[in-house]
């Protein structure tokens, strides 16, 4: 039986390596985009090119509205939701917490807190046994930030993500009874746009970053994936509420 996966944000970056590999082991992938039509249709195209389905759907994940629009064309153009990886995640903020600017402040939190929240209220109507579902798992990317927070920087992105963490804790005791696995990976610096950005404006910061990591380097998107591949798989069949660190050893406790 195919299973049907959205990826939010899956047009660059962590999201298009899960929506890519997921495609090769089997899933129906609906490729979630903000703005970039082009790369995600690149994404579909890959997939499609290697006999897989998959879909590009634009919608912005902080508008309730438009997740209830991107959840309803799952349904119709792939059915049945068996998965989420809630990806879309927004954070460049750098600076200290008086430095901090309100609309940032505030888009961080609609993205990375209520848009993942939205996006896990579509996907629990549809696989929750309770509403007559048949089940299924989510998994959201957080990042190590949650437990490290943010020295000078990313005091608004490490909040957020600590939410993403509560969230995911909450809805898997909620939701464990009813078929639906709850997941989090927390990734470390990893090589994609959003560290690129960051190294243009403070190329430092990477250089500094780098010197607290056990592994002394950044993650790949592969290094992400895969363990977001594992959660969604049978394979964690007994996993719930698992916050899997993927950080080179960076913020162990
Ligand atoms: P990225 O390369 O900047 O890509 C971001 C993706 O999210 C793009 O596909 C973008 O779509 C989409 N997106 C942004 N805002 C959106 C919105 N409002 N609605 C729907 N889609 C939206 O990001 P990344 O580095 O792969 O990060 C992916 C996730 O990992 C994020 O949650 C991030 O916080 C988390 N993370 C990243 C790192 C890291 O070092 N890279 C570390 C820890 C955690 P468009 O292409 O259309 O703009």
């Amino acid at each position: 039986m195919t299973r049907n996966l959205l990826v939010t944000g899956a047009s660059r970056g962590i999201g298009r390596d899960v929506a890519l590999r997921a495609a090769e082991r089997g899933y129906a992938v609906a490729v979630n985009y903000t703005s970039n039509q082009a790369k995600a249709d690149d994404v579909v195209q890959a997939i499609v090119d290697g006999g897989g389905k998959a879909v590009a759907i634009q919608a912005d994940v902080s508008d309730v509205g438009e997740v209830e629009r991107l959840f309803k064309t799952v349904d119709e153009k792939l059915g049945t939701l068996h998965a989420l990886v809630n990806n879309a995640g927004v954070g460049a903020t750098q600076g200290t917490l008086e430095d901090t600017k309100p609309e940032d402040l505030v888009r961080t939190f609609e993205v990375n807190v209520f848009g993942l929240f939205y996006c896990c209220q579509e996907a629990v109507k549809r696989m929750s046994t309770k509403h007559g579902g048949e089940g299924g798992s989510i998994v959201n990317i957080s990042s190590a930030a949650a437990r490290s927070g943010g020295v000078n920087a990313f005091i608004d992105y490490a909040a957020s993500k600590a939410a993403v963490d509560r969230i995911t804790t909450s809805l898997a005791m909620e939701t464990g009874a009813f078929g639906i696995r709850v997941n989090a990976v927390r990734p470390g610096v990893t090589e994609t746009d959003m560290i690129e950005a960051i190294r243009e404006i403070e190329p430092e910061w990477i250089e500094q970053v780098i010197q607290t990591m056990p592994m002394g380097r950044l993650g790949t998107v592969r290094e992400i994936s895969d363990p977001v591949l594992w959660l969604l798989s049978d394979e964690a069949a007994y996993v719930t509420g698992a916050l899997v660190d993927a950080s080179g050893g960076r913020a162990m406790p």
